[in-house]
């Protein structure tokens, strides 16, 4: 528990309570879920819609059906690095042509990434909760684009991996909610994460320097363990991970989806908390190698070995990552391995079972 009553500022914070003496989570999904094909208009029954998951393979882009409130589904709001693809360099340089930047900017294409983020959309009797997992420098756009075509309306809460700015850049962008939609959205974040937000988003923690009447975003911010806590009745448990020497970020996994967006190494003890992992989404930066802060596709495969999850999805691919030839690869490793990896792109949703 950390203690806040000494912090001199007006924001709402409140400490998570532990959750270590819940039973270990064993929640199993219980089918084989692939990315979704169906019909654009109409509704139709959810076991229809799993089947149509079932049968569909291919990664397409159809996404507007409507899942039953009482159903959970993730959505990748942004699987590209911090910088976006398409780079606006490789667009102007007058020697060189980049492909994958080429492809990305053409509209609706799969090359075109923002900064990476998941919306779990977590389906309970009472309604559907909407938890987003980070809000970096390209979250408007993201908004923008997947929000009105998903018909998704409210942010219920937003658990944040690290402080990076592709990660908590777009945190000024949810006053558009809390103005219009919503009084307010909880923040769920590291310790050492908050101190940094103190610097860079300090009119939203400290909220008695704003200006009467300056419609800010309105968030309560709730300080978070390396254990697990509870997002509207979501058991949410972090897995810490090394993101560039002694830098910490955190993976976050629910039910049996680990999500780990930026990671260079992962700790020893983070491997029990993967154990059982029904998906399985992981940092893979670029085809050839890893950087100091990022694992490459070659190590992310090597994790994937040893973590053994059901279905592997790559996120937070960089320019170098071409779409259809790294999937083209990854296709084969079925074949001679049995993995089942893919890459995951922006917009993509999978109904999942929480
Ligand atoms: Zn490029
Ligand atoms: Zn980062």
């Amino acid at each position: 528990m950390v203690a806040f009553s000494m912090v001199p500022f007006l924001g709402t914070v409140r400490s998570t309570p532990s959750l270590t003496s819940l039973a270990p989570y064993k929640r199993q999904i219980s089918i084989r879920i692939s990315p979704v094909s169906f019909p654009r208009n109409g509704f139709f029954p959810f076991r229809r819609f799993l089947q149509a998951c079932l049968q569909s393979s291919s990664a397409t882009m159809d996404t507007r059906e409507k899942l039953p409130a009482e159903h959970s589904e993730i959505i990748f709001i942004g699987t590209g690095t911090s910088e976006g693809i398409p780079r606006v360099s490789c667009l102007t340089d007058p020697v060189k042509k980049c492909l994958v930047c080429s492809k990305a900017a053409e509209p609706g294409n799969i090359n075109r990434r923002r900064n990476t983020s998941l919306l779990i959309r977590y389906g309970r009797p009472s309604g559907r909760c909407n938890i987003l997992i980070d809000a970096g420098k390209f979250f408007y756009h993201s908004a923008l684009q997947w929000f009105p075509e998903f018909g998704i309306r409210t942010i219920d809460a937003v658990i944040i991996t690290h402080s990076h700015a592709d990660a908590i850049g777009g945190l000024d962008d949810l006053r558009d909610w809390t103005n219009n939609v919503q009084p307010n959205i909880s923040i769920y974040v590291a310790e050492r994460d908050f101190e940094v937000m103190k610097k860079t988003h300090y009119y939203l923690v400290d909220t008695s320097v704003i200006i009467p009447g300056a419609a800010v975003s309105k968030l309560q911010f709730n300080i978070i363990q390396e254990e697990p806590f509870i997002v509207h009745d979501l058991q949410i448990t972090p897995l810490p991970v090394w993101h560039g020497r002694g830098y910490r970020s955190l993976g976050f996994r629910f039910g049996d989806i680990c999500y780990i967006s930026d990671v260079s190494d992962i700790p020893e003890e983070t491997y029990p908390l993967l154990e059982n992992c029904e998906i399985l989404i992981l940092d893979a930066l670029r085809p050839d190698r890893s950087s100091s802060t990022h694992f490459g596709l070659p190590r992310a495969l090597e994790e994937v070995r040893k973590i053994k999850p059901k279905r592997t999805l790559f996120t937070g691919m960089m320019h170098l990552m071409d779409h259809e030839k790294v999937s083209e690869y990854l296709e084969n490793l079925m074949e001679t391995e049995g993995l089942d990896v893919q890459l995951s792109y922006d917009g993509l949703r999978i109904p999942v079972s929480l």
